[in-house]
C-alpha cells in the first residue's frame, strides 16, 4: 500500500484522533499514490498511525480508519453506514412518522471525511467532497442500498460541483441505482418539492430542521420575513405556527418558484405568503417597519479563511439593517454557515450591528446545527452552523 511518512512530530494530531493529514506534515511519500487512494500514514520513526485517502491539496489525507488491520472494503462501508443509521434512529429523525427528511450521513461528524449522504423519503442523495470518496462511490452506492433496503428505493449521486475540479475526475450527476421522479420528502409532517437534480447542496438545507421548528413556535401572530429563503422552508413552519403574514425573499427565481410551489403544497390558496425575487439588502433598504420576525440565512460568506475579514463586514451590515428595520418587540433569528467564521467572531459581528442601531438586544437562544449533522468531538472545524435568536425592544 502507499505509504505517507509524517515529519516528526506531526503525529500528535492524529494522536488525538484529529482526522486530516495536511499536505506540510508530510515528509515523504512512497508508492506513488494516485488521488482517491488508501494510503497508509506512518510517523517519522516508522510506526503506523492512520489510514485515508490521499488527495492533492491542503488536506493530503482524511482519515478513514486508525486501525492498521482494518480494511477498506464492502463491509467497511456498511459498518460505517449501519452506525450511522442507527444513530439516526435513536435520536428519532429516521423511522419517524411524520419526518422522513434527514441526513444521515455527515462527513467527519461519523467518521467518514469526504462523504455526505442525505435522505429524502426513499431518495438517498449522494455527495462526495473529497476525490477518495468519488472513486469508492460504487462500493458505498452498495452498501448504502444493503443497510437501507427497507428504506430508499434511490440512490441519487450529486458531485458536479463539490469535487476538486483539477483532479480530473469528471464527475457526472446521476441515479447509481433506481431513478424514482417522485421528490416530495416530509419534514416535522411539512412537505417539500426537494430539487436534487439542480438545488443546492444535496437539495435542501436539512441543517435547519430544529431551527425552523423553534421559529414555528414565535411565529404566531407576528407579520415574518424570511431572507435569503431558498426552498421556503422558514416561510412554511411560520404559516404552520400561525404568522399574520408570511414574505420570502431571495435573489434566485428559481428559488421563489419552489418557495411558491412549497407553500402552495402545504397551503393551497392561503394568501398570507408573498415571494420576492429580490436582494435582500436591497429590500431590507426600502422596506418600513411592518416584521416583527425576521429571519436572516444567508450563503457562506467566507468560504475560506482569507474572506473572514470581508465575511464579518457582510454580517455586521446585514444584521445592522435588519435591526434598524424589525418593530419593537421583534425577534431576529440569524444565522451564519460559514465554516471559517467561528461561534465569537458571529456573535462579536451581531453585537457590533446591534450597538450601532442602538436597540436594546436580548439573546433568547443560541442555535446551531441539529443532532443528524453531529460534531466528531475531535474535529471541532466540523461544527459550522451558528446562529442567534434574538429580542429586540
Ligand atoms: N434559508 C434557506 C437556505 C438559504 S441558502 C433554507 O432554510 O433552506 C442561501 C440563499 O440565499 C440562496 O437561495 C441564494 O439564492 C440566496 N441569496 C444569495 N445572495 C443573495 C442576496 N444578495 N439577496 C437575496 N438572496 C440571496
Amino acid at each position: 500500500m502507499p505509504t505517507v511518512y509524517l515529519k516528526p512530530g506531526k503525529e500528535e494530531s492524529l494522536k488525538r484522533f484529529h482526522p486530516w493529514v495536511f499536505s506540510g506534515a508530510i515528509a515523504t511519500l512512497e508508492g506513488k499514490p494516485d488521488e482517491g487512494d488508501v494510503v497508509d500514514v506512518y510517523t517519522s520513526r516508522r510506526e503506523f498511525i492512520a489510514k485515508g485517502h490521499y488527495q492533492i491539496g491542503s488536506i493530503a489525507v482524511r482519515v478513514l480508519s486508525f486501525k492498521q488491520d482494518e480494511r477498506i472494503d464492502r463491509e467497511f462501508w456498511m459498518r460505517k453506514l449501519r452506525a450511522a443509521y442507527l444513530m439516526r434512529k435513536a435520536i428519532g429523525v429516521a423511522g419517524n412518522p411524520t419526518n422522513n427528511t434527514y441526513r444521515l450521513l455527515h462527513g467527519e461528524g461519523d467518521n467518514l471525511p469526504g462523504l455526505v449522504v442525505d435522505i429524502y423519503a426513499r431518495t438517498a442523495v449522494m455527495q462526495a467532497h473529497s476525490a477518495g470518496m468519488h472513486v469508492c462511490r460504487m462500493e458505498i452506492a452498495e452498501a448504502l442500498s444493503e443497510v437501507m433496503k427497507e428504506d430508499i428505493d434511490n440512490i441519487y449521486y450529486k458531485s458536479e460541483t463539490t469535487l476538486p475540479f483539477k483532479a480530473d475526475l469528471f464527475p457526472e450527476n446521476g441515479f447509481l441505482k433506481g431513478g424514482g421522479t417522485d421528490n416530495i420528502a416530509v419534514e416535522y409532517g411539512l412537505k417539500f418539492h426537494i430539487d436534487w437534480l439542480k438545488g443546492q447542496k444535496t437539495g435542501f438545507f436539512v441543517d435547519q430542521r430544529e431551527n425552523r421548528r423553534l421559529l414555528e413556535h414565535y411565529a404566531g401572530g407576528r407579520s415574518v420575513l424570511n431572507m435569503f429563503c431558498y426552498t421556503g422552508g422558514f416561510s412554511v413552519y411560520a404559516m404552520r405556527g400561525g404568522a399574520r403574514l408570511v414574505h420570502s425573499v431571495d435573489s434566485s427565481a428559481k428559488a421563489i418558484d419552489l418557495t411558491n410551489r412549497n407553500v402552495e403544497l402545504n397551503f393551497p390558496g392561503d394568501e398570507r405568503h408573498t415571494a420576492f425575487a429580490e436582494d435582500a439588502f436591497k429590500y431590507l433598504d426600502k422596506i418600513d417597519d411592518r416584521y416583527d420576525l425576521i429571519v436572516l440565512d444567508p450563503p457562506a460568506f467566507a468560504k475560506h479563511r482569507d474572506a473572514l475579514r470581508n465575511a464579518l463586514q457582510g454580517y455586521r451590515k446585514l444584521n445592522v439593517k435588519a435591526f434598524e428595520k424589525i418593530r419593537p418587540g421583534g425577534i431576529l433569528f440569524t444565522f451564519s454557515c460559514s465554516q471559517a467564521v467561528s461561534r465569537d467572531n458571529f456573535r462579536t459581528a451581531v453585537f457590533t450591528a446591534a450597538a450601532m442601531s442602538g436597540r436594546n438586544v436580548r439573546i433568547l437562544h443560541q442555535l446551531t446545527q441539529p443532532a443528524d449533522h453531529p460534531v466528531n468531538i475531535y474535529h471541532p472545524e466540523g461544527e459550522y452552523l451558528k446562529g442567534l435568536v434574538l429580542y429586540v425592544e
